[in-house]
């Protein structure tokens, strides 16, 4: 069956069209983002890739790799876990969680042999993995915890979990080179995805302007509600330009992990950057959200892989 692409639907969540670090309505003027800069609307940039029960998303920003952001649609999953849980340490029966990799493995063009996981902690660690990796995580533990990988070898696919944090895919079409991040809210204040971006150009010599990026589906300022420790941690990295990502609602906050990784992508010098308008705790039907479910839940993914 061919794949149908859906146009995804920003307006459902209140995304609708907000450029990176826009706020209220406020968007910044190109100028005060930077020249070069290539911020397309969210309406036009993601979109639904759909095969049957099947159900994943692409960004134009990483067209020429194969990648998909997942939704738990489309596996053989069952209960709390239904249907396309891609975690192996979230209680599911292994067979399911192998034959869910063989499902959107086919549709995005790698096995479940290809794929190699991060033992994921929160922290700012980037490994860069080969083709020796292929398979943990699957078939054998990780041996490194991380929370971002990078390759340039053909048929190595990296895989970042997320129920919430943001994942980030990062693609270098001039020197061939990948990365997937997951960025909770630690690791976005870490600035782990310009830590890839680094990473890359140092193992291969990436230039940061051809690095192409698309931050995936995670939860929306609309449901991250936090205390003061969480935007604190932000202007303590980032200064007054996280300022706009933040909003005081009485005695809390409500962040935008998604405009915080943009901007930290752009400081590292990365131009293309594709944001899903997606918001996981939003939308129960389509994503697991740790903030919604807790602990019951399964793992959604961002995998790219060059081939
Ligand atoms: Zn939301």
């Amino acid at each position: 069956m061919p794949p149908v692409l859906a146009g995804s639907d920003p307006l459902r969540h209140g995304f609708a069209a907000t450029p990176p670090l826009g706020h209220q309505g406020e968007a910044l003027a190109p100028a005060a983002i930077g020249a070069g800069i290539m911020i397309k609307e969210e309406s036009t940039v993601f979109h639904r890739v759909i095969m049957g029960n099947l159900e994943y998303s692409v960004a134009d920003s990483l067209a020429g790799v194969s990648h998909g952001f997942s939704t738990r649609l489309g596996g053989v999953s069952t209960g709390h876990l239904a249907s396309l849980n891609l975690g192996h340490h979230r209680g599911d029966d292994p067979e399911h969680v192998l034959e869910n990799y063989r499902i959107l493995g086919r549709a995005i063009g790698f096995t479940p042999e290809d794929t190699v996981f991060p033992m994921q902690r929160h922290t700012d660690i980037i490994r860069l993995v080969t083709e020796a990796q292929r398979g943990e995580g699957l078939f054998r533990e990780t041996a490194q915890v991380c929370d971002g990988q990078i390759t340039d070898r053909p048929g190595v696919a990296l895989v970042a979990f997320s129920a919430d944090c943001t994942p980030v895919l990062l693609y270098d079409p001039v020197r061939r080179a990948i990365g997937a991040v997951h960025a909770g809210w630690r690791g976005t204040a870490a600035g782990i995805a310009a830590k890839a971006v680094a990473a890359m150009t140092d193992a291969f010599g990436c230039r940061p302007e051809d690095i192409r990026a698309a931050i995936g589906p995670c939860i929306g300022k609309c449901c991250f509600e936090t205390d003061a420790d969480v935007p604190e941690a932000m202007v303590a990295a980032l200064g007054e330009k996280a300022r706009p990502a933040i909003e005081a609602r009485g005695e809390k906050f409500h962040v935008d992990l998604k405009s915080i990784n943009a901007l930290w992508l752009r400081e590292a010098g990365v131009a293309a950057i594709d944001i899903s308008p997606d918001c996981t705790a939003c939308d129960p039907a389509r994503y697991w959200s740790h903030r919604r479910v807790g602990d019951r839940r399964g793992s959604l993914a961002g995998i790219i892989v060059l081939k």
